[in-house]
């Protein structure tokens, strides 16, 4: 994993040769729009969605546009209704809570807020949610916001290097602190022979008692992720 407090301060501009499949910073889903306008992650999972896009090797995040013209892009959408339309934020080319990302994603967060809009809106992450992130979520008065926090219990470090205790911890953050930002304990990828256990089934049983619900889900199959 890299060495992410040795980062400087501010996202670096994303490369011009980015590939316009990464470049597109609105993606449309069946379930609803995808804001995507930092790209690159250190985290190093190894069945990170980034293999299709030819995008793991960028392991320091990197800005596309701002958080004005991004949300812009986004309320502009065809497909944007507002009060409406479900958004995710940060859910496909990084995490949305790792340092310098986080400013963006609250920037982003109370702009949308800003104009009044009641969306539901899911933040994926498996790094730190501190207690300042909370408070600063339920600041928002017109978003319904959803943090789903991704644990796994694997300990096998080439596929998955994030500790899960970080994702216990910070599911306990939002549990002490949450009040109008809904929890959810997103436990992926359960992954037959690795993670199905007696034992991390207790313990998944045990951290939803901290959430608002449970999801859980498999690997996504491709020839990228099982190589
Ligand atoms: S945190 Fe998300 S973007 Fe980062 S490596 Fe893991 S799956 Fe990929």
């Amino acid at each position: 994993m890299a060495n992410i407090s040795r980062e400087s301060n501010k996202l670096r501009a994303a490369p011009l040769d980015l590939p316009s499949s990464l470049r597109d910073v609105v993606e449309y889903r069946k379930s609803g729009l995808s804001l995507n306008h930092v790209v690159g992650c250190p985290l190093d999972c190894g069945y990170c969605v980034r293999h299709l896009f030819d995008n793991y090797d960028m392991k320091r995040p990197h800005l596309v546009m701002d958080d004005e013209e991004a949300v812009q892009a986004l309320i502009g959408h065809w497909a944007f209704r507002s009060h409406i339309t479900p958004i995710q934020i940060f859910n496909r080319a990084t995490d949305p809570l790792l340092p310098r990302v986080k400013e963006h994603l609250h920037r982003t967060l109370e702009l949308l807020d800003g104009y009044g809009l009641t969306n539901s809106v899911l933040v994926i992450t498996r790094w730190h949610v501190e207690r300042e992130d909370v408070e600063r979520f339920e600041r928002l008065s017109n978003l319904k916001l959803t943090v789903l926090v991704t644990w796994s219990g694997i300990d096998d470090r080439r596929i998955e290097p994030v500790d899960s205790t970080i994702a216990e911890t910070s599911l306990a953050t939002l549990a002490a602190g949450a009040h109008r930002t809904k929890r959810i304990l997103y436990w992926r990828p359960v992954v037959a022979g690795l993670n199905d256990g007696d034992g991390l089934i207790s313990r998944a049983r045990e951290l939803a008692r901290l959430a608002d619900a449970t999801v859980f889900t498999g690997l996504f199959h491709r020839e990228e992720i099982r190589a």
